[in-house]
């Protein structure tokens, strides 16, 4: 079957294109440990000595300049208003944790709501949008694993945080030939946005027909597989009962953390607060939070000695609740999941970003108007899903790992055979830009459009099922 695929040459109309800027903001940041939040200023009380400990490097391939409609403010927003109200009626400040999910998912003004945000005309770019070979190989992925599944007749394929759908859409597309595959589809959108919803429908080719059962209940079918397609705002509303795939690239990194600074009486929780001016300042917990539960079961899983050698810690309990709630689905009802994203296999100290305009900006500036993101603590998502019963886990390994052992350089060359020059030149940058690492050394453009490899930052999990044996390419 793989080997079919990847020689079934067919290439998407849309071509990544490539971005100046980006790439020059890439080349900026990439190798820099300075921490972009330097407005961390007030203290309840003295911090220990504070210099980050993580480095700060932009994983998302590439930022573009945002088109003239993007984010300026003229006055407060909507969002800022909020942020303060919450603040001022709570009578204290909040946690990071609930000021990024308010600033990126607020119903009203988060800051994926209401737009597109990805591409030329936002502000940064993923793998799916770079090259369809990235789609496609999560394709290639996800057939092994139905076919290691025993080819069951009806599968649920459930993507978490699609985007702009595009993934999906090329994982259709490819495996369009392998009919028993695709009939066996249930595809279930996992997004908060009604604005990414509608353009996932768009890009997935979707068409709503009346219900068997005259006009009550709608269906909605991909016209790419002829596949049923729903959304729901929680994975929880996802329907149970079926053997489940479940692809999560570049969900974890937008789930809300805390963040702990060691201070001279430990560690707290670093807050939003309001200052006297009205501006947003970063302040520390004089007590134990809530979630310092969450941190004490996080250092459980390190080496005191590297927990020492730390002043900053984030921990993120959604992505640990989430993670066991996947795990108990794919225990209970069969399958695997997939996670990629930029992150360490360890504990995360301080790499929490803002990008907006393809630029690193404060994370208390402008809320609502930059994206939020950090590094994903693979390991704290390994020790989660290991602490329910009936999954196994694998990996992480690099993203160049696994698409290359799952064959994008055999799939690279056979979409080479036939395109034009133009799209050569995309699939070699495209191709350099999802498994490379660093500049791409083959580059004879322009400097400040260098192609900047993404393989070895972004790493890929499988949580299985252990009755499927071990997921490709894992063995
Ligand atoms: N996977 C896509 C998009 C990544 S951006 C890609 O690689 O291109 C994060 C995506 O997750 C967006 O679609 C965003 O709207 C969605 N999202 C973020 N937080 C969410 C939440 N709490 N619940 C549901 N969707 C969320």
């Amino acid at each position: 079957m793989l080997r079919k695929f990847l020689s079934q040459a067919s290439i998407r109309r849309h071509f990544a294109v490539s971005s100046s800027s980006s790439v020059a903001f890439l080349r900026q940041c990439s190798s820099s440990s300075q921490n972009p939040n330097s407005h961390f200023v007030e203290h309840l009380e003295d911090s220990a000595e504070s210099a980050p400990s993580a480095t700060i490097s932009i994983d998302r391939t590439a930022l573009y300049n945002p088109s003239e409609h993007s984010h300026e403010l003229s006055a407060e927003s909507e969002l800022v208003k909020h942020l303060k109200n919450i603040i001022k009626f709570r009578g204290g400040p909040i946690t990071v944790a609930e000021y990024m999910e308010e600033v990126l998912t607020n119903p009203k003004a988060g800051y994926y709501i209401n737009r597109d945000v990805f591409g030329a005309d936002g502000d940064f770019i993923t793998s799916p949008e770079v090259s369809q070979m990235f789609g496609e190989m999560i394709g290639v992925w996800a057939m092994c694993l139905w076919e290691q599944m025993g080819k069951p007749n009806k599968v649920n394929l459930v993507e978490l945080g699609p985007g702009r759908g595009t993934l999906l859409a090329d994982l259709l597309r490819g495996a369009s030939k392998f009919k028993n595959f695709m009939n066996s589809l249930q595809i279930h959108m996992v997004e908060c946005s009604p604005a990414l919803q509608k353009l996932q429908y768009e890009n997935l080719k979707c068409m709503t027909e009346d219900g068997a059962d005259g006009n009550k209940e709608k269906r909605i079918n991909s016209t790419l597989a002829e596949t049923p397609v729903s959304w729901h705002a929680t994975l929880e509303q996802v329907p149970t009962g079926l053997p489940t795939i479940i692809i999560a690239h570049e969900f974890f990194d937008a789930l809300p953390l805390h963040q702990f600074q060691k201070a001279s009486r430990g560690w707290c929780e670093k807050m939003v607060d309001v200052t006297e001016n009205s501006s947003f300042r970063f302040v520390l917990s004089p007590q134990p939070t809530p979630a310092t539960l969450y941190l004490m079961k996080r250092c459980k899983w390190t080496e005191t000695e590297e927990i020492a050698k730390l002043s900053h810690i984030e921990v993120c309990p959604k992505a640990m609740d989430l993670t066991q709630e996947i795990s108990k689905r794919i225990g209970i009802d069969g399958g695997g999941a997939l996670i990629i994203d930029y992150g360490l296999n360890g504990i995360v100290s301080n790499s929490l970003q803002a990008i907006r305009k393809h630029k690193f900006v404060d994370i208390l500036d402008n809320p609502g108007s930059a994206d939020l993101s950090a590094y994903v603590d693979f390991a704290a998502i390994r020790h989660s899903a290991e602490e329910v019963s009936g999954v196994s886990v694998h990996g992480p390994m690099t993203q160049s790992q696994f698409l290359g052992s799952l064959g994008i350089n055999f799939r690279v060359e056979a979409l080479l055979e036939n395109c034009t020059e133009e799209q050569a030149e995309s699939l070699r940058t495209g191709y350099w830009r999802l498994v490379g690492e660093g500049e791409a050394p083959f580059w004879e453009g322009p400097d400040d459009q260098t192609p900047i490899g993404m393989g070895t930052r972004y790493l890929a999990m499988a949580i299985v099922n252990p009755k499927q044996g071990v997921p490709v390419p894992f063995q």
